[in-house]
């Protein structure tokens, strides 16, 4: 392959044509071939799928299978829970981008595939034919991991780690929470969505806690004994916050063992712990659509080939968002969305029967510690032609002496632009 149309194919697999003021054309990202593209998932990774399939060739045709009318962002939930801003600005639209990108939305949940016969089967028994697949339908939670914390058991103590009313929920039971109570958070092992979430949702709970209920305290109780962003993390909650939030690792604590809804306590190995409220954000997998489907393994997410993000289950099928298994990559918004962008570029490329670009895929991610103060992580992974995976090419993060406020600057920005790229407002 000549050294120019190498350069285009990386461009477009990076997503950074676009963003060069869309100076990338050439007969591979116009497309050539027919061909009905279905994405089932109208999160970061899906709309984001739908969305470039058009940019790069505006002939195909896309449908978007989702049942909901609007979209509740996750990204921004922590600050709505905190009472920076109001579940109203998390809230996005497919009307607006059905009619501004011409992509075909079906109103309904997908149950299963009819993968012989290449069909999407819908809630209402009707079918949806494809040539090629994107699957992006998120997480569901492992409900069985954890004694006493079920779905009937989420309707009182939130995850609230999908967004809408789930964050309503959490809201409310801080804003009701007496002065002097505990907040409780529980996280799960690695993987799951968003590493640095449950950190960044601490920080700002006790930030809400110190302005109006200042002698209450955030305890973190983790799975794990290490966490995302931990070094700048943990100089910010010094700084600012004092004993007001403690982190507990499973070092210390052993296993969660056991929730008590009602009574609005767990159980760890070793003790057990009341709160006034109570966050339980319990283990996940891919959404159940990829595991009906059998497109999972048996670590409950959905292996791919990164380079096409194709499912090695189904050559016509491609999973992407937080149910691939795409590490080193985070299950996060950003990681989605550049996936979405790779894989539209390789559906196109298998559509025209060419081989798909060589894909360079990006994360970076910011966490609020304060409503002015942010920190954050980034990385750059490219494709290993050693072990056919994703290889860091280079990460970094905010260190513990880093400039918070220059930081939340920047994540205020990249919240705006970010949601503009993929929902197009
Ligand atoms: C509190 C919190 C804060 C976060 N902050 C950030 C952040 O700052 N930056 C960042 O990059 N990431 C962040 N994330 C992570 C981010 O939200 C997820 O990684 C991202 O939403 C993944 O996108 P997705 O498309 O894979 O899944 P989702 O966004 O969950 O979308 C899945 C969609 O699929 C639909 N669906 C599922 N099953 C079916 C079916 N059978 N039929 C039809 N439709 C179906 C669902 O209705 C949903 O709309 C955060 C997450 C949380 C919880």
């Amino acid at each position: 392959m000549n050294p120019r149309r190498r350069f285009l194919r990386l461009l477009a697999a990076s997503g950074l044509g676009w963003s060069l003021g869309g100076c990338v054309s050439s007969r591979y990202l116009r497309g050539t071939g027919p061909g009905r593209v279905v994405v089932v998932g109208g999160g970061f990774g899906g709309v984001t799928a739908a969305r470039y399939l058009k940019l790069m060739n505006p002939a195909l045709s896309v449908t978007l299978v989702e049942p909901r009318d609007t979209y509740f962002s996750c990204p921004g939930s922590n600050e709505a829970i905190a009472g920076l801003s109001g579940l109203g600005t998390l809230e996005r639209s497919y009307a607006t981008v059905s009619r501004a990108f011409d992509i075909k939305k079906v109103n309904a949940q997908a149950t299963h595939l009819d993968r012989p016969r290449r069909r999407i089967v819908l809630s209402d028994g009707s079918e949806v034919p494809y040539d090629r697949l994107i699957l992006s339908p998120g997480i569901d939670f492992r409900w069985d991991a954890i004694e006493g914390y079920d779905e009937a058991a989420s309707r009182t103590v939130p995850h609230a780690w999908k967004a809408g009313p789930q964050t309503a929920m959490l809201a409310r039971q801080l804003r009701a929470m007496p002065d002097g109570g505990r907040v409780l958070i529980t996280v799960p092992a690695n993987p799951y969505r968003c590493p640095p979430g449950p950190y960044e949702r601490a920080s700002l709970i006790a930030c809400y806690l110190k302005k109006h209920k200042p002698r209450s305290k955030v305890l973190i109780l983790d799975a794990k004994t290490r966490f995302s962003k931990q070094p700048a993390f943990e100089q910010a909650w010094r700084e600012l916050y004092g004993d007001m939030l403690e982190w507990i690792s499973s070092e210390k604590q052993g296993r969660l063992e056991r929730v008590d809804a009602a009574a609005r306590s767990v159980e760890t190995e070793f003790d057990t712990f009341r709160a006034d409220v109570l966050n339980v954000i319990p283990p996940q997998k891919a959404g159940a659509l990829a595991e009906v489907s059998g497109l999972t393994d048996g670590s409950g997410w959905c292996p791919v080939d990164p380079m096409s993000f194709a499912s090695p289950f189904d050559s016509a099928i491609h999973v992407i968002g937080d149910a691939c298994q795409a590490a080193p990559m985070p299950k996060s918004a950003f990681s989605a969305n550049s996936q979405a962008k790779v894989c539209a570029a390789a559906v196109i490329a298998s559509l025209a029967g060419e081989p798909p670009p060589e894909p360079l895929l990006i994360n970076h991610c910011y966490s609020l510690v304060a409503p002015d103060e942010a920190i954050s992580i980034s990385g750059v992974y490219g494709y290993s032609w050693n072990d056919g995976q994703l290889a860091t090419r280079s990460a970094g993060e905010t260190p513990p002496d880093g400039d918070r406020k220059r930081e939340a600057a920047y994540a205020r920005i990249w919240q705006r632009n970010f949601r503009a790229d993929v929902f197009g407002y």
